[in-house]
C-alpha cells in the first residue's frame, strides 16, 4: 500500500458540494455573467473550442506573481526548479522576473538555453548526472553544479583541468529530517539516493575532498528534503540540522532546495512563498547563519501548480447502479500521472457554471487501458454535468505536463499562456499522430 499522500481524494467527503472555491483558481481568473470561468478575461470554454482538448491553460500573470514573490522573499539566486513544468516561453519568464533556473537533464538545459538563459543563471542537478551534462555545465559556466556523489566530483575535476577552468559547486546534503511527505517525494531522509548523508560522514568527506581540489570551488551547501511539504516546521528543522554542518565551514551560500506544498483541495492550506522564506530565515538567524551568508531556495511546484487549469472534453458517463458514476474524459494518466503516483487529490468544475453547486459525486477517470487510470477518484461536480461538456481540473501547473506521457499512444495536449497584454499564445502545439511516428524508424 502506497502511503497517501496530504489531501487525497479518499479523505474528502463522498456527498455532493457548494462551487469550486476561487482560492484555487488562478490568480486571474474571474466568472462573467453567464457563470463561465475566464482566466484573464478569456473564457475557458472558447480556448478549448479554439485549441482542443486536453489544453493545459496557464495564467501568465499568476506565474510572474509567484516568481516576483519568490524573488522578494528570498534574493537575488532563488532558483525555479524547472522540472515541475518547462518551456522556453516558462523559462522566459521565470528569467524575466529575476530567477535562476534549476536543470536535471541535458533536456531541461538544452531548453533553458533555447529561452536565452544565461549559463551564469542555471543551477545543474542530478543524482546521476551523464558525462555530456557535467560536460556541457563545464563548457559554458553554470552558476553552480550541485554535486551529488564522488563519481561525480572526480569527473568535474577532470573536466574542469581540460578545460582549464573552476567549476563552482554546491554540495548537496541529506540532512536526516522527515518532510511529512509521500514516500516516493522525501528526499531529505538518511535512506535516500540524493546527497550525501551528514551523519554517515559523507558530506564532510564530500566537503574535504573538494576543498582539496584547486579545480573546484566550494560556494555552499545544499538540502532539499521533499516536495508537498505543507509544514514549515520541517524546513525549519532541515535549517537547523543543516546550520551545524554548514557554519563551521563559513561558507557564503546555504540553499535548503524546494518543496513548499500547494493546496490541491478545498479545506487545504499552505503557506505563502513569503511565510515560506520568513520561516526558514528566522530559523537560519536562530541557528547563529548570519545575513552575510545568502540564504536561497529552488520552488517550482509552488510557482506554477495553481497557475494553470486543464480543460478536458466528457465523452462517456456510466452510471452503475448503487456502485458509483463514472465520467470518462479524453485525458487521464498521460497528462496526469499524480493521482496514479502518489494517489494525489483534485477537485473538478464545469467552466460552463463555475458557481454552481457540484452536488454529485463521480469519479473522473481517463481513456487508459487500465482501471487505475483516475483524475479525480470522488469528484464533486454539478448534476447538470453530460457528454460534451467541458470539464476542468484546477492546480495542475506542475508536473503535469513535465510528467506527461504518449502512453496508448495518445498525444500530449499543447499548453497556451494567457494574459491580458495579447491573444493566448500556445506555448507547446499539440502533439500529432505524426510526432509520434517521426521516432519509428
Ligand atoms: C524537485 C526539486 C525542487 C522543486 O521541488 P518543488 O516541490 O516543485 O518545489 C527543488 N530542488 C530540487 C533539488 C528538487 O529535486
Amino acid at each position: 500500500m502506497i502511503p497517501a499522500a496530504a489531501g487525497h481524494a479518499d479523505q474528502q467527503d463522498q456527498v455532493g458540494r457548494g462551487p469550486l472555491p476561487q482560492s484555487l483558481l488562478p490568480d486571474s481568473a474571474t466568472v462573467d455573467s453567464s457563470g463561465h470561468c475566464r482566466i484573464a478575461g478569456v473564457d475557458l470554454l472558447h480556448l478549448a473550442r479554439q485549441f482542443g482538448t486536453p489544453l493545459f491553460v496557464y495564467d501568465e500573470a499568476h506565474v510572474r506573481n509567484r516568481c516576483r514573490e519568490a524573488l522578494t522573499a528570498w534574493g537575488d539566486g532563488v532558483a525555479y526548479a524547472s522540472k515541475a513544468f518547462l518551456s522556453k516561453a516558462m523559462a522566459s519568464v521565470a528569467l524575466q522576473e529575476g530567477m535562476c533556473l534549476d536543470v536535471a537533464s541535458g533536456g531541461e538545459l538544452a531548453v533553458a538555453l533555447a529561452a536565452g538563459a544565461p549559463p551564469d543563471r542555471l543551477v545543474l542537478h542530478g543524482n546521476n548526472k551523464l558525462p555530456d551534462e557535467l560536460e556541457a555545465a563545464v563548457r559554458m559556466g553554470v552558476r553552480y553544479v550541485v554535486v551529488d556523489s564522488f563519481e561525480e566530483i572526480d569527473r568535474l575535476e577532470l573536466l574542469a583541468k581540460q578545460h582549464r577552468t573552476t567549476v563552482r559547486v554546491l554540495v548537496r546534503v541529506t540532512p536526516g529530517v522527515e518532510a511529512h511527505t509521500h514516500a516516493y517525494t522525501s528526499t531529505g531522509q538518511v535512506d535516500s539516493k540524493f546527497g550525501f548523508g551528514l551523519e554517515s560522514g559523507r558530506a564532510a568527506a564530500a566537503v574535504d575532498r573538494i576543498a582539496r581540489s584547486p579545480a573546484l570551488d566550494l560556494v555552499g551547501i545544499h538540502g532539499h528534503i521533499g516536495s508537498q511539504v505543507f509544514r514549515t516546521d520541517a524546513f525549519e528543522r532541515a535549517v537547523q540540522v543543516l546550520a551545524g554542518f554548514f557554519l563551521p565551514l563559513d561558507l557564503p551560500e546555504l540553499c535548503i532546495g524546494g518543496g513548499l506544498g500547494v493546496a490541491y483541495v478545498e479545506g487545504e492550506t499552505a503557506p505563502t512563498i513569503t511565510e515560506w522564506a520568513s520561516s526558514v530565515k528566522a530559523a537560519a538567524a536562530a541557528a547563529g547563519i548570519g545575513p552575510h551568508v545568502r540564504l536561497t531556495a529552488e520552488p517550482g511546484r509552488a510557482v506554477v501548480a495553481a497557475a494553470a487549469v486543464t480543460l478536458y472534453t466528457v465523452g462517456v458517463v456510466k452510471q452503475l447502479p448503487h456502485v458509483r458514476t463514472y465520467v470518462a474524459v479524453d485525458g487521464g494518466m498521460s497528462d496526469n500521472p499524480r493521482p496514479v503516483l502518489y494517489g494525489s487529490g483534485y477537485e473538478a468544475f464545469l467552466p460552463r457554471a463555475t458557481t454552481a453547486d457540484r452536488d454529485m459525486v463521480v469519479r473522473i477517470v481517463g481513456r487508459h487501458c487500465e482501471s487505475g487510470d483516475v483524475i479525480v477518484h470522488n469528484a464533486a461536480v454539478p448534476s447538470s454535468l453530460e457528454p460534451g461538456d467541458v470539464l476542468a481540473t484546477p492546480v495542475t501547473g506542475a508536473y503535469g505536463y513535465s510528467m506527461a506521457s504518449t502512453y496508448n499512444r495518445v498525444p500530449r495536449p499543447a499548453v497556451v499562456f494567457v494574459s491580458p497584454e495579447g491573444e493566448p499564445r500556445v506555448v507547446l502545439r499539440r502533439e500529432t499522430a505524426q510526432d509520434l511516428m517521426s521516432l519509428e524508424c
